[in-house]
């Protein structure tokens, strides 16, 4: 016999979920129990916002999967004190998350549509500590360097020359890196005083890091 599952059924799958995917940070764990994916995921697809599944938003872009957001925020090793700066807001999920782990969370996109609803949903959710701007990431954000960590949730096939000079020294930057249509390789840069030190941490598949501002 089928039974549509509660609330709160839901919610203690999705966590199952996260936590056999890797996801063991008690901060992440309890960041993405708080933030309703529900409401970053409108109109058709509403109904799987709670699988560990990517899923399509406006301007032809993707939410990504829950399992893959908590893997990035848990390899930010996130303090109350860190500034961070996402570059590719999309839905406004990941920046919602971060906001809750971080002191002050900047999140740009290059669709002003996507900033424009995501900025509207902080509002909502009384995430005061989130500025969103729209503008084409792959610079960073000059003005409000540097950050204390770096999440970029986009493929470039390099990580951005830009966006590494803008990291602290202590910092940790979090992105995926490969051809936009093939695997590519979630890595994680430290900046130490000797340089930058990466790790490959998974193969994931991201929407590519494009130039310029997009058109809606
Ligand atoms: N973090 C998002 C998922 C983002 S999908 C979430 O939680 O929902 C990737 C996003 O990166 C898309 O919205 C896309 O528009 C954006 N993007 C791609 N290239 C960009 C660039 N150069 N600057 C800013 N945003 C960019």
């Amino acid at each position: 016999m089928s039974h549509t599952p509660s609330e709160a059924e839901r919610k203690m799958q999705f966590l199952f979920a996260l936590r056999s995917r890797g996801v063991t940070d008690k901060h992440v764990l309890e960041a993405m129990e708080r933030i309703d994916r529900g409401r970053f995921v409108q109109g058709l697809f509403s109904e799987r916002a709670y699988d560990d599944t990517p899923l399509p938003i406006a301007c032809g872009q993707t939410i990504s999967q829950p399992s893959i957001v908590g893997l990035m925020t848990q390899a930010l090793q996130l303090t109350p004190r860190d500034k961070v700066l996402e570059v590719g807001t999309g839905s406004g999920y990941q920046a919602a998350i971060l906001a809750l782990l971080a002191r002050r969370v900047y999140t740009v996109d290059r669709f002003r549509r996507l900033t424009r609803t995501a900025e509207a949903l902080f509002q909502d959710l009384g995430l005061t500590n989130v500025t969103t701007f729209t503008a084409d990431g792959s610079h960073g954000l000059p003005e409000h360097a540097p950050f204390d960590k770096i999440i970029v949730t986009a493929a470039a096939e390099d990580p951005p020359g830009p966006l590494l000079a803008q990291l602290r020294i202590g910092g940790i930057m979090v992105l995926p890196v490969g051809q936009s249509d093939a695997v590519q390789s979630l890595i994680r840069v430290h900046r130490t005083e000797e340089g930058l030190r990466y790790d490959e941490l998974r193969d994931v598949r991201f929407v590519p890091l494009l130039e310029g501002l997009g058109k809606e």
